[in-house]
């Protein structure tokens, strides 16, 4: 399946796999590379704040998302010093009706799941798994999409390419070698729980948020509400690339280990079994998303700082913008698929930089 319609977006990640949805929903065909041979339960939980969860909807995933999502009551800012609520943020079914979408709490394997359930039931979307982009060249027809199979490497024409293949971006690396991402001297430890094993009020439907001595924790609720799912963001100089490392607990246990955390923050990081880790890099503001007919989508183009929780949410807005925008030219190649490219990045760039 490759010709005048056919769009190819390299990663099957959040953004690579919601884009494909919006795209075919506007009548494109879509041939998705996705470098891994699996879609692994690799990473922990994701928040999706109303601006994402409408487009999710809108896509027809609440229905797949049914059991696993939790939509939390509040988000509650902890204080250090007492162990106790110092601000709440009410959500809960009431903020879902005046925002018109949910806020939801997820493991990124279940989205990931939803989302690549919703891809293999489209007759216009191609999933290749093991199949990773290599390189691309711009022509009259078009593009030549080049990638490769183990030891196979093969060539495809295509109407456009998106890159949503994540912060090590190869996409990106092809256009722009010179952007390279940068390490911001945090590292972000994960883990989960079982919902019982937390006293009943530490277990709540709700995000928390705990700011503290040279560190910061927030703990929430995913798959079903039966487990919960901890992050703690610590300066360090670790800095390898990946999203999987293992972390040595006590290293962890240590930095909370001060007086000054509250005993409800230190026994949700000592009931912890398998810490995860994984350093956090940003792609710097100001460089380009496109050239001709390829664009960069989600981390390619922007990955962030997790504080405001909307990594996986503007990866996810930008496949809604970049759908519409490609839609206003169909299958007219050249310089009108160029023009919408570019007025994609004109739109979302601003709204980006401001999150
Ligand atoms: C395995 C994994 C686990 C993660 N875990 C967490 C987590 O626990 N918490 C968190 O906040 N964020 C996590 N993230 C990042 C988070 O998913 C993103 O920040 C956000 O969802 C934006 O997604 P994205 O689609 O832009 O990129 P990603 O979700 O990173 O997806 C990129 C996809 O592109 C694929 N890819 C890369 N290079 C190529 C290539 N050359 N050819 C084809 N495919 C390629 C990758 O395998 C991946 O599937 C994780 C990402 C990954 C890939």
């Amino acid at each position: 399946m490759a010709g005048s319609r056919t769009i190819f977006v390299a990663g099957a990640g959040i953004g690579g796999l919601t884009v494909s949805l919006a795209l075919a929903a506007r009548g494109f065909r879509v041939v998705i590379l996705e470098k891994s041979e699996r879609l692994e339960e690799i990473g922990a939980g994701l928040q999706l704040s109303p601006n994402a969860s409408r487009v999710l909807v809108a896509l027809g995933l609440q229905p797949r998302l049914a059991g696993r999502a939790v939509t939390p009551e509040a988000i509650s800012l902890m204080s250090v010093r007492s162990g106790g609520e110092v601000a709440r943020l009410q959500l809960g079914e009431v903020a879902a009706r005046s925002a018109g979408a949910p806020y939801w709490v997820v493991h990124r394997a279940d989205l990931q799941a939803a989302l690549h359930a919703e891809v293999n039931e489209h007759h216009d979307i191609e999933l290749r798994l093991g199949c990773q982009f290599e390189d691309v060249a711009s022509h009259a027809k078009g593009l030549t999409v080049v990638h490769r199979s183990g030891m196979t490497r093969q060539q495809d024409l295509a109407l456009a390419l998106i890159g949503a293949d994540g912060i090590w971006s190869a996409v990106r690396h092809h256009l722009f070698p010179h952007v390279q991402p940068q390490f911001s001297g945090l590292i972000a430890w994960r883990g989960t729980l079982d919902a019982t094993q937390l006293p009943r009020e530490y277990a709540s439907r709700g995000v928390q948020l705990w700011m503290g001595p040279n560190a910061h924790l927030v703990a929430y609720p995913i798959s079903g509400a039966r487990q919960i799912n901890i992050v703690a963001m610590v300066p360090g100089t670790w800095n390898r690339p990946g999203w999987s490392a293992p972390g040595d607990g006590n290293e962890l246990r240590n930095t909370f280990a001060s007086p000054r955390w509250p005993g409800p923050a230190r026994m949700m990081v000592a009931a912890v079994d398998g810490w995860r880790k994984f350093a956090l890099f940003t792609v710097p503001d100001g460089g380009q998303w496109t050239q001709g007919a390829i664009a960069l989508l989600g981390d390619s183009a922007h990955a962030m700082l997790p504080f405001a929780a909307q990594g996986a949410g503007m990866a996810i807005e930008d496949a809604a913008v970049l759908a519409r925008c490609l839609a206003e030219v169909q299958n007219e190649g050249g310089p009108a698929m160029a023009a919408a490219l570019q007025r994609y990045a004109r739109e979302r760039r601003p709204r980006v930089a401001r999150v």
